[in-house]
């Protein structure tokens, strides 16, 4: 579903943030991006939705070459996937129900279509109840959870996570995880940037190390590799 060939990027100024990156990364994966910090797992994932353009190299996601999309093409790109930071960037005057919707009243979903769709992923990340809420009333955990529906609303093949849970408490740390899991059971490919050595640990999955700009390891049932 992914593929990256010889992708470097340098930032204006001289930073080189990654080197010859080459990656391959089937529908259904659970990935976990780790390193340093300065390592590039921020610009490895801002390549992902073309929040940057790399300097060289070609990326293909669902067999699209998403470096050569028109300006018109990059929103239609950008819905087809989720995406889930760190803080949460929720409109905090709209209701988690609105927050939510927000994403399939822009794609122009029939009303009845978008209720039901809401009700569904609000139930999956266990907000149903806190559906008239608004954001602010609700703890970090449960703002995460709302980011989250609002990711998987669309039905994105992929969701692409920049530290989901670096401002959450362990325990609900592993709760945010436990819905990842459930959103990857259903055949949803994960790429997920953290900092978090207890969650790669105890899941098993595939572990990307970057460091300096490249590569240095690329494991099934990896381990986070650093200290903590
Ligand atoms: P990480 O997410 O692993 O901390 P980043 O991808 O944020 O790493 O950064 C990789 C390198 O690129 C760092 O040296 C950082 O300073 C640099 N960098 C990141 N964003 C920019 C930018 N917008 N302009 C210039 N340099 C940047
Ligand atoms: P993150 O690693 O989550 O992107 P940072 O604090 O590293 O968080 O970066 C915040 C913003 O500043 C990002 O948009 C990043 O691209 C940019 N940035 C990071 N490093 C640099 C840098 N050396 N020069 C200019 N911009 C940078």
């Amino acid at each position: 579903m992914l593929e990256m060939t010889d992708v470097s990027k340098t930032y204006p100024g001289g930073n080189v943030a990654l080197r010859n990156i080459n990656i391959r990364i089937e529908q259904g994966e659970f990935v976990f991006i780790v390193g340093p910090s300065g390592a590039g797992k921020s610009t490895f994932i801002k390549l992902l939705f073309r929040e940057v353009l790399p300097t060289s190299g070609s990326i293909r996601l669902n067999d699209v070459d998403i470096l050569n999309l028109t300006a018109k093409e990059v929103p239609y790109l950008r819905r087809q996937l989720g995406i889930i930071f760190q803080d949460y960037r929720l409109l905090p005057d709209r209701t988690v129900y609105d927050n939510v919707a927000f994403a399939m009243q822009v794609i122009e979903a029939p009303y009845r279509k978008i209720k039901r769709r809401v009700m569904n992923v609000l139930d999956l990340v266990g907000l149903r109840r806190r559906a008239y809420s608004k954001p602010n009333e609700l703890s970090g955990g449960e703002q995460q959870r709302i980011a989250i529906a609002r990711a998987i609303v669309n039905s994105p093949s992929l969701v692409i996570a920049d530290e989901p849970t670096g401002n959450l408490d362990p325990e609900t740390s592993m709760e945010i995880m436990e819905i990842f899991q459930e959103i990857n059971n259903t055949g949803t490919t994960i790429i997920m940037a953290t900092h978090d050595k207890e969650i790669v640990d105890s899941m098993g999955k595939r572990v990307i190390a970057i460091e300096h700009g490249e590569i240095v390891r690329d494991e099934l049932n990896g381990v986070y590799g650093y200290e903590s």
